[in-house]
């Protein structure tokens, strides 16, 4: 594992360009009198070709690129800390305009390159073995800070080594810090643009959105026909439970949430997968299992299972060997498709939120 020693610049006081919206960016394009296709120009450029100076946009006219410079910084997030585990997986602390910090992380693999990104600055669902919520809410973040996280993630082999390899992200997960229901309409613009061809092309299919449950927002999303892959995090089988270990679920409840899941599928065509992280001795048992598959009967679904990351100042602990596969395999003996998720970048705080609070606190 190496770390980088942390980064002291101040945040940018200037907007970056992607953090601008179309409209004001296209006005500004015309004040400076810029033709309009500069816009989709310079996005190629920072999206695709990672500059990260106007300098370096050699197509521009020179006024032009002096002119931006004077305006906009290419990108307004930085990279404050960089984590590089043994298996390839990166964590990247990121500080914010106003100085707030966010982590998203790039795991690599044989022929994927995921980036798994944050939408908000903490999190208000409060789940209480999550990192992310033990502080509560800042803000949500803009679709231009969403952006920039997979900026950063695509373009860090090629800023840091000078490697110009095309090291495209052929995949997101929006699992990072915070509720990306509770933030939608800025990630789903994020998305768009990743989506897009002159953007980073990485199509619906390609993405999962993973949401604590909020039924109302899952059926929005449903509605838009997307093909984006929905995670739900279910972490209990009965309300009872479920109340305990996800506060949200008080005013949800588990039967709006799997009929909001059952919409999606049929609006989309797509399956829901359902997270469950284990907690030893605390809904790791056969009973547990039992119930979930008898919840999940007759549903199209599939169960990953997440053996429950340690959290510092946390008392949760991981499920024992013999506990997760033996709840494997209740879950497959009553015919529930189930997984139990891979463990990335374990050595570097992987899991949404430590490395931030790690930070603040320190
Ligand atoms: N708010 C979204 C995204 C959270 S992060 C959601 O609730 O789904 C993605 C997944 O990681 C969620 O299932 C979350 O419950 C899980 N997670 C959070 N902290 C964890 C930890 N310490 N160990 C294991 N999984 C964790």
């Amino acid at each position: 594992m190496s770390t980088l020693p942390m980064v002291q610049a101040p945040a940018s006081a200037v907007a970056g360009l992607l953090c601008v919206t179309s409209d004001e960016l296209t006005a500004w394009l015309a004040a400076h009198g810029a033709k309009p296709l500069r816009a989709r120009q310079l996005r190629r450029w920072l999206l695709q070709a990672g500059a990260q100076t106007f300098d370096a946009m050699t197509d521009l006219p020179q006024a032009l690129r002096r002119a931006l410079a004077a305006s906009f910084v290419p990108l307004e997030t930085q990279v404050a800390r960089h984590l590089t585990a043994d298996d390839g997986t990166h964590k990247l602390l990121l500080r914010l305009r106003d100085g707030k910090l966010i982590e998203c992380v790039l795991i690599q693999e044989a022929n994927r390159r995921t980036a798994c990104i944050s939408t908000q600055v903490g999190c208000a669902m409060g789940c209480v073995f999550c990192a992310s919520g033990l502080d509560g809410i800042e803000r949500n973040l803009t679709s231009g800070e969403i952006l920039e996280q997979l900026v950063h993630a695509r373009h860090l082999p090629l800023w840091e080594r000078g490697d110009r390899t095309d090291q495209r992200l052929t995949n997101i997960v929006v699992m990072g810090m915070g509720e990306p229901l509770a933030n939608l309409d800025n990630l789903l613009e994020a998305l768009e643009v990743a989506g897009a061809i002159d953007g980073l092309g990485i199509g619906a299919r390609h993405i999962t959105i993973s949401t604590v449950g909020l039924p109302a927002k899952i059926r929005r999303l449903a509605d838009l026909k997307k093909q984006y892959h929905l995670a739900v995090s279910l972490h209990a089988p009965d309300d009872t439970l479920r109340n305990q270990i996800v506060p949200t679920n008080d005013k949800t409840g588990l039967a709006a949430i799997l009929e909001a899941a059952e919409y999606f599928f049929e609006k989309t065509g797509r399956q829901v997968t359902f997270e469950y992280v284990l907690l030893g001795g605390v809904n790791d048992a056969a009973d547990h299992a039992r119930a979930l598959a008898g919840l999940l009967q007759g549903r199209k679904a599939h169960v990953n299972l997440i053996p429950f990351n340690d959290v510092a100042g946390l008392a949760y602990r991981r499920p024992s060997p013999q506990a997760l596969a033996d709840f494997q395999a209740t879950l497959r003996r009553h015919g529930v498709s189930v997984k139990v998720r891979k463990r990335k970048g374990a050595q570097i705080d992987a899991a949404c939120g430590q490395l931030r609070r790690a930070v603040v606190a320190s």
